[in-house]
Formats: C-alpha cells, sequence, structure tokens
C-alpha cells in the first residue's frame, strides 16, 4: 500500500515536533494552496523536500477521465493514482448549492454482490487514508473552481470497495475529514455489507467517530440473502440482530439508528413475504430505518421492481411503524449510480 502524507513527514522529518502533522492535514484540507511549496504554515525545508518526495495529491490530475450527467444534477470522475489503479468518485445535488461527494474505499471489491458491477472486479487493493480524502478534496476543488457558494455538504461511502474490509483507514480517513472539515458526523455515512466482526469492533472502538452507518440488508430471507451476497453465512441474520440490539443500546437515539439499505428486485425478493421478513427482523431490533433503493442496470440480468411493487413493499413496513424513505437514483446516465461503478471501460 502507498506511503501516506503524514507517514512521509514522520519518515523524511523524525525530530519535528508533533504539530506539524496536524500542520500538514490542515494544510492539505486548505482551500488556498496548490502545492506544498505554498503551505507557509510549513518551514521552507519542509515544503522544498515535500515538494520533491511526496505528492500533493493522491491522483494525476491530467489523466482525470470526467462525466456530467445530462441534468448536470451528478458528476463522475475516474482518478489515476500514483500506481496506475483507477477509481471512481461520484457528486450529487442534495439541496440547492449543496452536495454530497460518495467516496470509494477500495479498488475494486471482494465481496461479489450478485447485483452489483464493482464486484465483478474483484479486489485489487486497499486506498489508503489520503486516497480517500483526496477524492473529497477533488470535488471540493471542482467546486471551488465553478461557484464560490457551493459546497459538499454530506458524503457517503458508497462508492467501490467495502469500507469494513479497509477498517483502519476508512477511520483514519473519516477523522481527518471530521477534524479538518466542517462536515459534521451525521452528515457522514459508511455503508457496509454487513461484516459483522467489524461492526461488533466499532460499538468497542472509542477512535471509531459517531458516523452514521447503513447496513446493505437486501434480503431478511437468509436463502435469498445467500443468492444475491456471497457473504453470508448460515448464522447472519441472527448476528445482525444481535449487533443492532447492542448498537441501539449503546448510540440510539433520534439521530443515530441502523439504517438498512434495500434494494428491489423484481420477483426475487420484493414480495409481501419478504416485506413481512424484513418488518419482523427490525421489529426485533427496535428502532431501524429502512432505505429502499431502485435497482440500477448493470450486465448482471436483474430486473427492479416495477413502481406499483415498491409502493407496495414501503406500505407494509410503513403500516409496521417502520421508517421507510426511497433513494432517488442520480447519475444513471453517466453510469455513476450505485452499484454501476467499475471503472471506465477501454479499448
Ligand atoms: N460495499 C458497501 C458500499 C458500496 S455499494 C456496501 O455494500 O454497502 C453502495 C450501495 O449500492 C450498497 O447498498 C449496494 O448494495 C448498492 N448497490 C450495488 N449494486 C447496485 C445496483 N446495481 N443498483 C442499486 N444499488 C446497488
Amino acid at each position: 500500500m502507498p506511503e501516506t502524507r503524514t507517514g512521509a513527514l514522520k519518515r523524511l522529518f523524525p525530530d519535528e515536533p508533533g504539530f506539524r502533522q496536524a500542520q500538514l492535514e490542515k494544510a492539505v484540507f486548505d482551500d488556498g494552496p496548490n502545492g506544498w511549496n505554498e503551505v507557509t504554515t510549513l518551514p521552507q525545508p519542509i515544503r522544498d523536500r515535500l515538494g520533491k518526495e511526496v505528492p500533493w495529491l493522491s491522483y494525476d490530475e491530467d489523466s482525470t477521465v470526467f462525466m456530467e450527467s445530462g441534468d448536470g444534477d451528478s458528476f463522475k470522475a475516474a482518478l489515476e493514482l500514483g500506481d496506475g489503479s483507477c477509481i471512481e468518485t461520484v457528486l450529487m445535488a442534495n439541496r440547492r448549492g449543496q452536495w454530497t461527494a460518495c467516496l470509494s474505499t477500495q479498488v475494486g471489491c471482494a465481496m461479489r454482490c450478485a447485483f452489483c458491477a464493482t464486484g465483478k472486479l474483484g479486489l485489487k487493493r486497499s486506498l489508503t487514508s489520503d486516497e480517500i480524502v483526496d477524492q473529497l478534496r477533488f470535488w471540493r476543488r471542482f467546486l471551488l473552481k465553478r461557484d464560490r457558494n457551493e459546497r459538499v455538504s454530506n458524503i457517503v461511502l458508497m462508492g467501490m470497495g467495502e469500507p469494513l474490509a479497509n477498517y483502519d483507514n476508512v477511520k483514519t480517513a473519516l477523522n481527518l475529514i471530521l477534524g479538518n472539515t466542517d462536515i459534521g458526523s451525521t452528515r457522514i455515512t459508511v455503508s457496509t455489507v454487513g461484516i459483522i466482526p467489524q461492526l461488533n469492533r466499532i460499538l468497542d472502538d472509542p477512535e471509531w467517530p459517531p458516523v452514521r452507518l447503513a447496513v446493505s440488508l437486501h434480503s431478511a430471507d437468509l436463502k435469498t440473502r445467500k443468492e444475491l451476497m456471497p457473504t453470508t453465512y448460515d448464522r447472519f441474520l441472527d448476528d445482525l440482530t444481535e449487533w443492532g440490539q447492542r448498537y441501539r443500546q449503546k448510540f440510539g437515539n433520534r439521530r443515530h439508528h441502523v439504517t438498512f439499505e434495500y434494494l428491489l428486485l423484481k420477483g426475487l425478493n420484493d414480495t409481501p413475504d419478504h416485506a413481512a421478513k424484513l418488518v419482523a427482523l427490525s421489529q426485533e431490533i427496535g428502532q431501524v430505518k429502512v432505505n429502499l433503493i431502485p435497482y440500477n442496470a448493470t450486465d448482471s440480468g436483474f430486473t427492479g421492481s416495477d413502481e406499483n411493487r415498491i409502493e407496495e413493499f414501503a406500505a407494509v413496513l410503513r403500516q409496521a411503524g417502520i421508517d421507510v424513505t426511497r433513494r432517488r437514483s442520480l447519475g444513471r446516465d453517466i453510469a455513476a449510480a450505485c452499484g454501476q461503478l467499475a471503472g471506465p471501460r477501454k479499448g
């Protein structure tokens, strides 16, 4: 895995006082400087050496592939990293002048969900905390060039990769963002397939920030979930329930609840029977929010549920008192929607 900026600072200047690290991190999120030489808070010899040996950005600005959706509501960028790996990141409008950045956490993904384009790639490697953070820096720079009043207000870790399979770097990246921007922890959502040991680790980790968590459930029926998501093991739903109960006890309040993401696939997980199973699981955990996601076409051969079916499914949940939201799908025309990120097609 490539070295981080902080790692390089410590290696090159082992005798410098500890506050240099905070200065460096602050400078990286500052909109002013365009390179190490412009970071006036650092002494000139440090700037010179960093300038020679440490990239200011972890992607190559010149080889960025950039796309804009027809309605101008979403943008996608493919960034080339130092080792030639390519990752995708997305920017979506949420309110007037406010944007949500969707960040990747790995190059490819090992989870192999049947409906997801990224899963087909397999995992190449995890991203460093800098590579995660720099996707946000990319969009902040982009907005700054467009209009000074627009800003990234929300972040979702829903790009390529499984965030909890890259636990430490994701945690470092989140803490860097929280410590150096005005984006608050309830405006950041980490989405996971539900790696139970890592979910449990979060509950006991004082350094894990109080960001929102969303579990990609997609089915509360074990057999169906196994078909859709091969990471599902026999006791998965039991363990998830237990975790959900612990999470509630520890963090449960109006702002922190377990969210389930639920992708509706025609005839597969969208029947009243499946809705009833989702209700039962949610009630066993307690306060749960369900976010229904429309299927975005990939070449995996699934079909999304019809509008009527989606509404019927939502109605069953609402009648049971479950807080249901429906996700708008943005950026489909530029293959930037959930599950469509698979890198630019070459050749
Ligand atoms: N690995 C993480 C985050 C990446 S995917 C996770 O699994 O949660 C972000 C969300 O998009 C997940 O809920 C994922 O299941 C969903 N998704 C994947 N493929 C999709 C598709 N083709 N259409 C709609 N959503 C999809």
